[in-house]
């Protein structure tokens, strides 16, 4: 019987730290109800703390997830643990997740506090969080820069006040595989009642090790992994969830663990939450790239045609390709729409407001006669920025681009209900329509990235568009989806300056 490894995802936290990566409270949902479906142990759903919008997502999800954990994050002060505690508290399973600083380089000059002092504010925080819940995650932050002593020292202290999981971050991606291995032998070794405990990691990418050092920890002895899916996150990223759970299960020869994940739905987890973050998967990426399980190669084809482990060290539709079947048509009814979104796990407000889904719906199976899921959450992502909420509104465009002619655009926009038309040229009708908006629009944001990808196959495929904007240090994508890319274009740009004029800074906390 191999031990069992908890695989803890932090695409809603960590991932969503991401420049422009924030999601709304139902795009939260959806991504977790995939996670749920994937049977993932623990969804670190937010930061509850962060602003009232992180905490009612939190409080959402606990009420809405059943089979995993839902665990919110908290600095190690007693107002974080209290909010973090109230939204979890709907939850079927709940963790507070709690962190301090334990590097002298951190202690010193960001917390401003002696040791002494920092784990004495570590057994508080656990007692606040006991008060919550029972299942309390205790974490170093920048751990792979702390002295062994101090955090045998810190952990001692916080597992007797109650801590049952210790995650050992490594915060800014600085440790190799070995080293961090040993590390976590060693503490593993060290700390009173560590077999009492679960000992987890949290891996960034910096130097392309975040997998690699999280699975030799689990070698030395980590029986938790902290990951997201794509491998979302801070600047290079977690460690990816994909990654962890394929190798553990590909190489059963290796590892003394087994994880509970159902590996198909690792596919329509990544294509999701590609699709809400706007951060789009690279061709390459190891399980969830377009190219993964791809033999371009003659050589390679001829093999695979032979016997198919010449190449293939897994199959694809274990992890989920080729799973997004035909779904729904062009003469597929209200109910076959509305049961295929309840399965999707998208949830809908009214009847009213499936009324105008089910009608842009139709709209797009004229124009597209085969709708796949990815369709459908396209649609609905679109859906999910109601009129009312929206400031700049597309009411329509025109076009014009013909060779030896510089490109116009015109577009009529609905600015706070008052509509306006302008019209502008550009080096391409992309540009000249961005121009159009911006000459009504006024926003004097930067844009950083732009980008386009076709949601499916085929010339017909909706496409989908990201626009990065930034603004005084503010950064937010829009996204949006039409079979016209100039239309999914002018609608990113528009979903970004909704995103710009609306929402606020807020805390980034780094573990
Ligand atoms: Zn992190």
């Amino acid at each position: 019987m191999k031990d069992a490894l908890i695989i803890f995802d932090t695409t809603l936290r960590d991932g969503e730290q991401s420049p422009g990566a924030s999601m709304t409270r139902d795009e939260k949902l959806r991504i977790a109800r995939q996670l749920e479906r994937m049977r993932v142990d623990v969804i670190e759903a937010g930061f509850a703390a962060a602003s009232n919008g992180d905490f009612e997502s939190v409080r959402s999800i606990a009420e809405a997830i059943k089979e995993s954990t839902v665990c919110s994050l908290a600095r190690a002060n007693e107002n974080d643990i209290r909010r973090a505690g109230e939204a979890i508290r709907p939850a079927a399973r709940g963790r507070i997740h709690t962190f301090i600083a334990t590097s002298p380089i951190h202690m010193e000059k960001k917390l401003r506090m002696t040791p002494d002092q920092v784990v004495e504010q570590a057994v508080k925080a656990i007692g606040w969080a006991r008060e919550y819940t029972d299942d309390i995650e205790f974490s170093a932050e920048d751990a792979g820069r702390s002295e062994i002593d101090f955090l045998c020292r810190i952990f001692d202290a916080v597992i007797k006040a109650g801590a049952k999981t210790i995650n050992v971050p490594d915060t800014v991606g600085y440790n190799v595989p070995e080293q961090y291995a040993a590390t976590l032998r060693t503490l593993i070794e060290r700390v009173p009642n560590a077999d009492k405990v679960i000992w987890s990691v949290h891996c960034h990418n910096d130097l392309g090790l975040a997998v690699s050092n999280s699975l030799a920890a689990v070698m030395a002895g980590a029986r938790q992994v902290e990951c997201t899916i794509n491998g979302l996150g801070e600047r290079a990223g977690n460690a990816s969830l994909e990654e962890i759970v394929m190798a553990v299960r590909t190489r059963a020869d290796v590892f003394p663990v087994s994880t509970n994940i159902d590996t198909t739905q690792i596919v329509p987890a990544s294509k999701l939450v590609s699709q809400i973050t706007g951060y789009p998967v690279q061709p390459n990426k190891a399980i969830v790239g377009a190219n993964a399980f791809a033999h371009e190669s003659g050589i390679h084809q001829d093999g695979v045609l032979k016997h198919r482990e010449t190449y293939e060290i897994m199959r694809a539709e274990d992890v989920g390709w080729g799973a997004n079947k035909l779904v729904l048509g062009k003469h597929s009814g209200r109910n076959a729409f509305r049961a295929r979104l309840q399965e999707l796990g998208i949830e809908i407000g009214s009847e009213e407001q499936l009324n105008h889904a089910f009608a842009r719906f139709k709209e797009l199976a004229d124009k597209k006669h085969e709708i796949f899921d990815e369709d459908l959450h396209a649609l609905m992502s679109d859906e999910a920025v109601t009129p009312e909420q929206e400031h700049f509104r597309l009411v329509a465009t025109r076009f014009h681009s013909e060779t030896g002619e510089t490109p116009r655009a015109e577009v009529t926009l609905a600015i706070g209900g008052q509509e306006t038309r302008s019209q502008a040229e550009g080096s391409g009708p992309v540009d000249a329509a961005f121009k159009a908006i911006e000459s009504v629009a006024g926003s004097g944001s930067e844009l950083l990235l732009y980008s386009v990808n076709a949601i499916t196959t085929g010339t017909d495929a909706q496409g989908e568009v990201t626009v990065r904007l930034a603004k005084d240090g503010r950064v937010v994508n829009g996204q949006g989806a039409d079979t016209d890319i100039i239309v999914a274009s002018a609608k990113a740009y528009l979903n970004a300056l909704n995103k710009l004029c609306g929402g606020s800074e807020k805390l980034n906390p780094q573990v």
